[in-house]
């Protein structure tokens, strides 16, 4: 019966689909598709209903599980602090917590991490674990299913992989964390890049099939990549890697092993750059909050980061044609200043065509767009670190 193991793994992480959209999904004839929804109804695991009034563009009648509302867990590192959410498959959100939570733990530390936070979230929304679908890791590196952190060459740190200076950033994603999170937790779970799932809710909430999302966060830049409405890997996850991107061929070594990235540039190197004018402390956040507010020295910083990216930007447009640049919407007024240089760079840069096409636009979705990609990653039926 694994037509309907299929059928029923895919109703799972929907809020109902019609008979016509499960077989394609699943690749079956209509009348294969409408006995196994017959055998389902007979046992009364499924139930067939018109669309609720928000169905829109998903016409007659659909077919969705019985019992309560399957659930999924998204959990996000954003600097030191860990966001995770419990939200159903309407995107309606049942629980949501925030804390302190590095990243810079080794894979025992993250799993314990993982099911306390799976145990505080179901707590929380007053939930049975046993409802929960699955649970999608937002990965703050880089990320290739089956190895975790993408090597830099084959045989590099083959014999000490501890020295790996990668490690001291994630040691977690010394291999691939998913095989050990499933046994512990019982449920599938998905590691995915956070960029690209960011890049894929933007993309979906925006009705835009290609596009790059520009991740900014305190330390880094990242960026996810869709390309037919698909997120674009890479051979190896490398994909959309913007904060390695060289900026300097004589700069220090970067712990990817590159030369001069230009994540060299941002992070403590960006406030010390806005610090000396200033003469006190001075955060990430205030550096947004200062350019929000008018800062003429703030703004002049993020737009030059704005034209720095651009310039790699432009070239992207040239080359892949993309019908949007999406900057995080987390940052608030100060992404509208980053936007503005970037698209500076690539009216200068790209060949006109290109950047006759390219929107470039404020994220709509602030910090809650790497669940929004969760969902919509999760609708998809195929995933490279999907087994069932
Ligand atoms: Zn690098």
């Amino acid at each position: 019966m694994e037509a309907e193991q299929r059928l029923l793994a895919l109703l799972g992480r929907s809020v109902g689909l019609t008979r016509a959209q499960l077989a394609r999904e699943l690749g079956l004839s209509k009348a294969t598709m409408s006995g196994l929804v017959g055998d389902l109804l007979a046992r009364g695991a499924v139930i067939e209903a018109e669309p609720s009034a928000g169905g829109v563009g998903r016409p007659g009648t659909m077919v969705r599980l019985t019992g309560p509302d399957r659930a999924f867990a998204v959990l996000r590192w954003s600097g030191h602090h860990l966001w995770s959410t419990l939200s159903d498959f309407g995107g309606g959100m049942l629980a949501r917590q925030f804390g302190e939570g590095p990243v810079d733990l080794d894979q025992t530390e993250l799993l314990a991490d993982v099911a306390a936070e799976l145990a505080e979230l179901h707590r929380l929304a007053d939930r049975d674990p046993a409802h929960t679908l699955g649970v999608v890791l937002a990965v703050p590196a880089p990320f290739q299913p089956g190895v975790g952190m993408p090597r830099p060459g084959p045989s590099a740190w083959a014999a000490k992989p501890e020295e790996s200076p990668m490690w001291a950033h994630a040691g977690w994603l010394s291999t691939d964390p998913v095989p050990a999170l499933e046994d512990l937790l019982g449920v599938p779970v998905i590691a995915e890049n956070d960029a690209n799932l960011a890049a894929l809710g933007e993309a979906t909430a925006q009705g835009l099939d290609s596009l790059a999302y520009l991740k900014v966060t305190p330390n880094t830049i990242g960026m996810g990549i869709v390309l037919s409405g698909r997120i674009h890997r890479g051979a190896n996850g490398f994909a959309g890697e913007l904060a390695h991107l060289q900026a300097d061929p004589q700069g220090p070594l970067c712990y990817c092993g590159g030369r001069g990235c230009l994540r060299g540039l941002l992070g403590p190197a960006l406030l010390d750059a806005v610090r000396p004018a200033y003469q006190r402390d001075i955060t990430f956040q205030d550096v947004l909050t200062l350019a929000a507010a008018g800062e003429p020295g703030p703004r002049r910083i993020l737009g030059d980061l704005g034209l720095t990216i651009g310039r790699a930007l432009a070239d992207f447009c040239t080359l892949l044609n993309p019908a949007a640049i999406v900057v995080d919407g987390s940052l608030g007024a100060a992404g509208e200043i980053v936007a503005r240089s970037v698209r500076e760079s690539i009216n200068r840069h790209s060949a006109p065509q290109a950047a006759a096409a390219v929107k470039v636009l404020c994220g709509e979705l602030g910090d809650s767009a790497e669940v929004t990609g969760a969902l919509a990653l999760l609708r998809q039926p195929q995933h490279p670190s999907r087994t069932s």
